[in-house]
């Protein structure tokens, strides 16, 4: 089942590496492994998850994280032994999808990989999908594909879950709390600027018109600029 699950793993320390990447491929999973920022950056993909050591000799896993994010939508799991609120935030405003603290079993690992690539993989269209493009915002729960005027938007699950979730009612407002609870797992707790980040990416995304309004002192609300300019498809 994991045959279309290809994994970048990026990790220096061998004693680490070497029982992972074996465990993952007896598991199933197709396992390319380099050991240094630079050859992650260069790796000839595609591939569909990447694990990320963050402590690598040449580069900052942050910073390469932050590279292969602007490259890519492609999920990225963190893999550090750094426990703190703060660099977990950070973590996930560089773009990273999720984090496993070390040391960390290895069913736990792949437990987070089952549910960072279910997020990110689009699902069959059910038969009975309206075979005409609607106009304006399409969200597609179950493919969980976006396009906007026609053109696919590429999203990182959580732009996508954020966007998901204030597309469940447009119009009204969902606090700061209800959004990171809702979007964020619940584990998360901690300072709430990556929403914001987040926010902004896919303000970026979806165009000049201003879909989502920043409510000062609440949250985020989505706001279509036209009757009519948002279609939501499959159930929350
Ligand atoms: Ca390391």
């Amino acid at each position: 089942m994991h045959a279309s699950t290809r994994l970048l793993v990026v990790e220096d320390d061998a004693s680490i590496g070497e029982p992972l990447v074996e465990a993952l491929g007896r598991e199933g999973f197709p396992v390319t492994w380099v050991t240094t920022g630079a050859d992650a950056l260069a790796a000839p993909g595609p591939f569909d998850l990447v694990l990320l050591d963050l402590g690598l000799p040449d580069l900052d896993g942050s910073e390469v994280c932050r590279r292969l994010r602007s490259a890519s939508s492609v999920p990225i799991i963190v893999l550090t032994a750094r426990d703190d609120e703060v660099e977990r935030v950070l973590l996930l405003e560089m773009g990273a999808d999720d984090y496993v603290l070390k040391p960390f079993g290895f069913r736990e690992l792949v437990a987070r990989i089952r549910a960072v690539r279910r997020r990110s993989t689009p699902q069959a269209p059910s038969p009975g999908a309206p075979p005409v493009e609607p106009e304006g915002l399409v969200v597609d729960r179950r493919s969980r594909r976006v396009r906007l005027a026609g053109a696919e938007v590429d999203l990182t699950p959580k732009e996508f879950d954020l966007l998901a979730l204030l597309a469940d009612e447009p119009g009204r407002a969902f606090s700061r709390e209800q959004i990171l609870h809702e979007v964020w797992d619940e584990h998360w707790w901690g300072p709430t600027k990556t929403l914001d980040v987040h926010v902004s990416s896919l303000r970026k995304k979806l165009g000049p018109d201003p879909w989502i309004s920043t409510l000062r002192g609440v949250g985020y609300r989505l706001d279509p600029p036209t009757a009519g300019a948002l279609t939501v498809i499959g159930e929350p």
